[in-house]
């Protein structure tokens, strides 16, 4: 209840700043609301600016809808339900199933290296819903976790999903934001709205073009420093973007700094990476995707990259100094801040 409130006010505040900003015909209009334990914001160019207030109650009932299928903060949701399961068979919605197909898609085509199954290993070193140790998990805690992780335990038939292994539980964190971004986007095209920008906590897609006609233009951050961009991204109609950093989301134990990002194969957090950009023609599939090339690093990305032409990346080591690792196709569309045009290599 004191939820729901909450995000009364931020829409109050978001319909105000409409108002506001309607008064200035150039300015583009956005809107911003609360979701999935995040920010969500929606943008349209001036000659879009009748449409707000559509987009914005679209993409606010959409995202409200994910989020009740799959929070793992709600204990009536589809996601909550089927990790309470214990192995029986769980009747999910086109949502929940959508997403589960996704994520074993995904879980393929990483080599393992995308697994939303990893929930035990996430909570064991403190991250969601668990406690940070006070010391790194013990060899056998690690072994232990990994018996409950493997998509390919997951099973899926029509509406029906449940558990061969037991123990397992799924986090949609990796992947649904970017679902959640491709449902709004979808609808909205349905609907007619052309031009237009839905960011979901960094997770976003475009249609059509920004002001004045031009390129929808995104900044890439500087994992190193918050308040810098490596460069700026232009988007092409439909084409979506994800970031996945270790700058964001992070636990110390014993003065050490581990990142949300699991490797589940060693069931040991990420290290050796700063920060994935990924840009896709699906935000789900960057979403998806940020986080395996997170995982997977420089050396085994491009063999993962090769299975799907359409995915471009930027990645960046955690190593000084600064390199910022690109395929062709992500360079197309990448212009790097004049401090750090030599900092720029083809991904191999
Ligand atoms: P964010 O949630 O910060 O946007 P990501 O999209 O990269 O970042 O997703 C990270 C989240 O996904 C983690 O918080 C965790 O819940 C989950 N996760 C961690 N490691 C993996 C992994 N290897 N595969 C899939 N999901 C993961
Ligand atoms: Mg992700």
């Amino acid at each position: 209840m004191k939820y729901r409130r909450t995000i009364s006010a931020v829409c109050l505040v978001a319909v105000l700043q409409a108002v506001l900003s309607g008064c200035s015909r150039k300015q583009s209009a956005e809107q911003m609301w609360l979701t999935m334990g995040t920010y969500a914001t929606v943008t349209v160019p001036p000659r879009e600016m009748h449409r707000i207030e559509e987009c914005l109650n679209v993409a606010t009932s959409l995202t409200a809808r994910v989020e009740n299928s799959l929070s793992l903060f709600m204990p009536d949701s589809d996601l909550s339900r089927l990790n309470a399961s214990d192995g029986r068979t769980v009747a999910v919605n086109e949502d929940t199933r959508a997403i589960l197909a996704m994520s074993i898609k995904y879980g393929e085509l990483t080599d393992g290296c995308f697994d939303s199954t990893v929930t035990p290993l996430v909570r064991l070193w403190g991250f969601n819903k668990g406690n940070v140790p006070p010391v790194p998990p013990s060899a056998e805690a690690i072994h232990e976790a990994l018996q409950k992780v493997g998509f390919r335990q997951i099973i899926l038939s029509g509406n029906k999903a449940a558990f061969r292994a037991p123990g397992m539980e799924v986090d949609s964190g990796g992947i649904a934001k970017g679902y959640a971004v491709d449902l709004c986007h979808d609808e909205l095209a349905r609907r007619g709205v052309k031009n237009v920008m839905i960011n979901v906590a960094g997770n976003l897609r475009v249609r059509g073009t920004s002001k004045g006609g031009r390129p929808w233009r995104i900044g890439v951050r500087d994992p190193f420093d918050r308040e810098r961009l490596l460069g700026t991204l232009e988007l092409p109609h439909g084409m979506a973007v994800s970031t996945s950093g270790n700058y964001e989301r992070f636990v110390v134990i014993e003065g050490r700094r581990y990142a949300h990002i699991i490797d589940p194969r060693t069931g040991i957090p990420v290290e050796g990476m700063a920060g994935v950009t990924a840009l896709c023609t699906t935000a789900t599939e960057a979403d998806a995707m940020s986080t395996a090339l997170f995982v997977l690093g420089p050396a085994q990305a491009p063999s993962v990259l090769s299975r799907l032409p359409d995915c471009h990346a930027l990645l960046v080591p955690d190593t000084q100094p600064l390199r910022i690792l690109v395929t062709p196709g992500f360079r197309r569309y990448f212009t790097p801040v004049p401090d750090h045009a030599d900092r720029l290599e083809d991904l191999p």
